[in-house]
């Protein structure tokens, strides 16, 4: 009986590398999972928890599905990945652990604001809280998980309290870290750490997978292509309106540098619902795929400056700086310079 959703063909190969090195022991109680947002690695690491928490898993290194521990996943079984789900929020719609050895952090609420907000941060009582809870034993006997997702959002102060249970190893515990920028993590955190990468599969196996999943070839391609071959993002796309969203960068763009729209007033199109950071990406990746066959170096040098000015925003969102200030600035690059393409 699966108790989570079918893992992707390529979730399923870092799952068997994941799980031979545990029967193995040597898979490392402190593991940084990498890859590109959507891809999977949430589920992926819920998989392997299910995995390790199972008190009796088979020989080919899958979880029972019987056994109280598989039993506790079940409640949680019904939820989608959390990966998975459209685009359009800013945060992992958390749910609670079903299980008492799986321990969840992500973005928690800060219940002291009125109303109360969701952190953009994961913060060192987070930290603390998990601590206290680790020094227990497993409530089932058996491993203790700790699932870190997005590892991106740590502050510098709950590293330091994260830092510690690195430098105390437990046997049968776990801390999994997910990243999809593992280079905005502390060194010392990621030299602590064993490295599982997710990577997005062949262009065929990709399409061959969103066509198994009902959609059509061409749109398939089309999305695959706008989320540089990452399939998973391209599915979160095709279900959600990212594909939508993407056409009316590009049309905000086109009317921009046909100076048709004042950038002010798209800027604060933009910023209105929380999906700036979105828009931001599908700018770049506008400039990243005009400049693949350009052979006019001044056309390329203002391609390059707006995609380097518009991932230097998405950096910028994440501080206290006004969103639309920070976009504004990346759409005057856009201005009314004629495309010589
Ligand atoms: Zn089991």
């Amino acid at each position: 009986m699966s108790l989570l959703p079918k893992l992707a063909p390529w979730l399923q190969r870092a799952f068997e590398q994941a799980s031979s090195a545990l029967a193995a022991g040597h898979f490392g109680h402190a593991v940084l999972i990498t890859g590109p947002r959507f891809i999977g690695k949430r589920l992926l690491a819920e998989t392997l928890a299910q995995r390790v928490l199972c008190s009796a898993p088979h020989a080919a290194g899958l979880a029972c599905g019987t056994c109280r521990s598989c039993r506790l996943f079940q409640a949680r079984a019904q939820l989608d990945s959390p990966e998975l789900r459209p685009e359009g929020r800013l945060v992992h719609p958390w749910g609670r652990s079903s299980h008492p050895d799986l321990n969840l952090i992500g973005h928690g609420w800060n219940e002291k604001a009125r109303p109360p907000k969701m952190r953009t941060e994961i913060v060192i009582e987070q930290i603390r809280e998990l601590s206290e809870k680790l020094v227990l034993t497993a409530q089932l006997g058996g491993a203790q998980v700790v699932i870190l997702d997005p590892a991106e959002a740590v502050n510098w102060a709950a590293w330091n309290a994260v830092l510690k249970t690195l430098e105390e190893p437990q046997p049968g515990r776990y801390l999994w870290l997910l990243a999809a920028d593992p280079a905005r993590l502390p060194a010392t955190i990621r030299s602590r750490c064993q490295r599982l990468d997710v990577r997005p599969p062949g262009r065929d196996e990709s399409i061959h997978w969103l066509c198994q999943h009902g959609h059509a070839a061409v749109d398939a391609a089309d999305a695959l292509d706008a989320a540089r071959g990452n399939p998973g993002l391209a599915a979160a796309w095709l279900e959600g309106d990212g594909m939508v969203l993407r056409r009316s960068v590009r049309d905000d763009a086109q009317a921009l540098e046909r100076a048709c729209e004042a950038a002010d007033l798209v800027a604060q199109r933009w910023t209105v619902d929380g999906r700036a950071d979105e828009r931001l990406w599908h700018l770049a990746e506008l400039a990243r795929q005009r400049m693949a066959d350009l052979t006019d170096p001044a056309t390329a040098r203002t391609l390059v400056g707006r995609f380097d000015t518009a991932n230097r925003a998405r950096d910028l969102l994440r501080t206290t700086v006004r969103p639309d200030l920070v976009v504004h600035e990346a759409l005057l690059a856009w201005r009314g310079i004629t495309d010589r393409r």
